[in-house]
């Protein structure tokens, strides 16, 4: 068993898609094994997103992941990493595949509903950064 890293962002959170994205996520296979509502501050989002600071994007990426709460997800499943990419779609929702999250939930490239840990140890860096082990109960 794998596990994974994701967040329904803001932009989600707050048309109401909590409910039909933990649906999916569910339907899909995978347990949730640890879940929060949190609102990230800048810095929080800053640490997060460390690995983007030199991009262009990074002050508009950590001022949208801080503009309203969000819900961190600890997923476990086969592959967990690489199913909850698929599921998520690509991350500019204009290229997402039909019947993924960003393709039928996103708006834009900035505001695309999901987040998912691209590798081992993103994902290891990026649960450790959220949560504590007495939190993850699989
Ligand atoms: N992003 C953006 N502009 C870009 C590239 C990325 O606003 O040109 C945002 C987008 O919301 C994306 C996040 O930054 O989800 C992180 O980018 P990454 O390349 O890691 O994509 P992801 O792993 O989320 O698919
Ligand atoms: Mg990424």
């Amino acid at each position: 068993m794998e596990k994974t890293f994701a967040i329904i962002k803001p932009d989600a959170v707050e048309r109401n898609l909590i409910g039909k994205i933990l649906e999916r996520i569910e339907s899909a296979g995978f347990r949730i094994v640890a879940m929060k509502r949190t609102l990230l501050t800048k810095e929080n989002a800053e640490g997060f997103y460390a690995v983007h600071k030199e991009r262009p994007f990074f002050g508009e990426l950590t001022d949208s992941m801080s503009t309203g709460p969000v819900v961190l997800l600890v997923l476990e499943k086969e592959n967990a990493i690489s199913a909850w990419r698929d599921l998520m779609g690509a991350t500019n929702p204009k290229d997402a595949a039909p019947g993924t999250i960003r393709k039928d939930f996103a708006i834009d490239l900035g505001r695309n509903s999901a987040h998912g840990s691209d590798a081992p140890e993103t994902a290891a860096f990026e649960i450790s950064y959220f949560f504590n082990q007495l939190e993850i109960i699989s």
